[in-house]
């Protein structure tokens, strides 16, 4: 007990460090890119990779709800403009603002009864933005899949299904969570979350919000509402 005690103080102890000397230095959707992509692969290298049940096209989780801190929002909206051209841009950005508002105030409970898949599941049942994908997302695993699919279950949304997962893996994930927002506050940064469509639509409609973020400075409130 002793011993993990201590392994996650170390682990919390090297994230923070990374995490505040990366902030330190951003200016721009480009800084906190580099950020996330040093933070996050930190935090995998920490997590390990156990067996899980998980594979490509099993999506069943992408119905809940992924709340991001607003350097991973940047990041994946930074991703999202260097890997979409044209009018296939535009598109995309009306159907995260579309999804934004459709979720909006919904309960995890309300989004399985209904099915809303996230946005960012791709016709194989994949990630579409894998590589950077939120530090949630990265915290949930299964090492069975009938537990997902009974805890996932739309007709059964209100039942009490325990899913067995690779704990490690989520607590160093949470853990990286927490930590970069503490590193946020500490520069200080904005460290407020928010709901993943809403926060990757805010950055692509308006890259400049990224350098006012970097600034210290307040986004607006209504982003949230
Ligand atoms: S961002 Fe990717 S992993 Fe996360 S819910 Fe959406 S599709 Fe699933």
């Amino acid at each position: 007990m002793a011993d993990t005690v201590i392994q996650l103080h170390q682990v919390e102890s090297r994230l923070y460090r990374l995490a505040v000397d990366l902030l330190a230095t951003v200016h721009d959707t480009s800084g906190f890119a580099a950020t996330m992509s040093a933070f996050t692969d930190l935090a995998e290298n920490l997590a390990g990779h156990r067996p899980v049940a998980c594979k490509l096209g099993c999506s069943h989780c992408c119905v809940l709800n992924v709340s991001v801190l607003l350097p991973e929002a940047v990041a994946i909206a930074g991703w999202l403009s260097m890997h979409c051209v044209g009018t296939a841009c535009a598109a995309q950005l009306k159907r995260l603002q579309r999804h934004a508002l459709h979720v909006r105030w919904m309960e995890d409970s309300e989004r399985i009864h209904r099915q809303t898949v996230c946005p960012f599941v791709d016709a194989r049942g994949g990630c579409s933005i894998y590589p950077v994908r939120p530090l949630v997302c990265r915290a949930v695993t299964s090492l069975n899949k009938e537990d997902c699919l009974a805890a996932l279950d739309p007709s059964q949304f209100d039942a009490d299904h325990a899913v067995s997962m690779d704990t490690t893996r989520k607590v160093i994930m949470d853990t990286a969570f927490c930590t970069l927002a503490r590193a946020m506050k500490q520069q200080p940064m904005m460290s407020r979350s928010i709901e993943l469509c809403n926060g990757v639509t805010a950055f692509l409609a308006n890259p400049g919000l990224a350098a006012v973020l970097a600034s210290g400075a307040d986004l607006p409130v209504s982003l949230w509402d």
